[in-house]
């Protein structure tokens, strides 16, 4: 029995790397699995499940095929891929998350998030993000025509790449007061997100208790992924990408 956990693979048509060395882990390490969490910033854009370009196309069905072969599929939201919805979802053969999400993982209560919820010093990008998830103006957004969503794509990452550069180390990460709030809140000893890329195990104290935070790690250098197994601590891995 396992259960893998994946995040910020950050598909796009110009790395076909990454995406080789995706459907390379769905051959490999997935096959057999209880089930399988991909938690945010899987694509690197999405503008709506309309676009289905190849890539997208042949994303869902890798995952289908491995939905049919038994192994459930999650997937939740990032702050690229927050428009992804229940149509390719259907086509993925994959349930949609909310963030956050409360799971028991083996006996441990868990709470599984994108992450950028918890970097609340980014000020900035909170209140862009409480905006893009309002589903008004969502439901604006996906009643533009493609060619104008493509265009805000390439508009809004060029804008995030300059703002974000200009930001301190510290402000990008999660802000460790709200992640005690949060597990706080939800009562978990344990917390797994993705976003920040810098995978790590984090011991921490939440209602008295030892806590553990696990941080996926993003596809780019290496291949990260979680895995978890009843009577063990979950296992971060990773592996070259080239290697792949
Ligand atoms: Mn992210």
């Amino acid at each position: 029995m396992t259960t893998l956990f994946i995040s910020d693979l950050h598909l796009e048509e110009s790395r076909p790397d990454i995406t080789g060395a995706f459907l390379m882990f769905l051959k490999t390490e997935a096959p057999g699995a209880e089930q399988l969490y991909i938690l945010g910033d899987f694509f690197e854009a999405w503008i709506g499940d309309d676009e289905r370009t190849p890539l997208q196309e042949q994303v869902a069905a890798a995952l289908r095929e491995l939905s049919e072969s038994g192994t459930r599929i999650f997937l939740m939201h990032g702050n690229r891929d927050f428009l992804l919805g229940e149509d390719f979802c259907a086509r993925a053969g994959a349930t949609l998350l909310d963030d956050p999400t409360h799971i028991d993982l083996y006996g441990t209560p868990t709470l599984l998030m994108h992450g950028d919820s918890l970097c609340t010093a980014d000020v900035e990008y909170q209140k862009f993000r409480a905006n893009m998830r309002n589903p008004q103006t969502q439901k604006l957004i996906l009643a533009r025509p493609l060619k104008d969503r493509q265009q805000m794509a390439r508009q809004l990452r060029e804008m995030s790449m300059a703002t974000n550069q200009g930001k301190a180390e510290a402000i990008m990460d999660v802000t460790p007061e709200e992640v005690v709030r949060v597990m706080e809140a939800h009562d978990v000893p344990q917390l797994i997100h993705g976003h920040t890329h810098r995978p790590a195990e984090h011991s921490l104290e939440v209602n008295g208790k030892l806590s553990k935070r696990i941080v996926l790690g993003d596809w780019d250098e290496n291949v990260w992924w979680l895995a978890a197994k009843p009577g063990h601590p979950p296992e971060l891995k990773k592996t070259p990408l080239s290697s792949v």
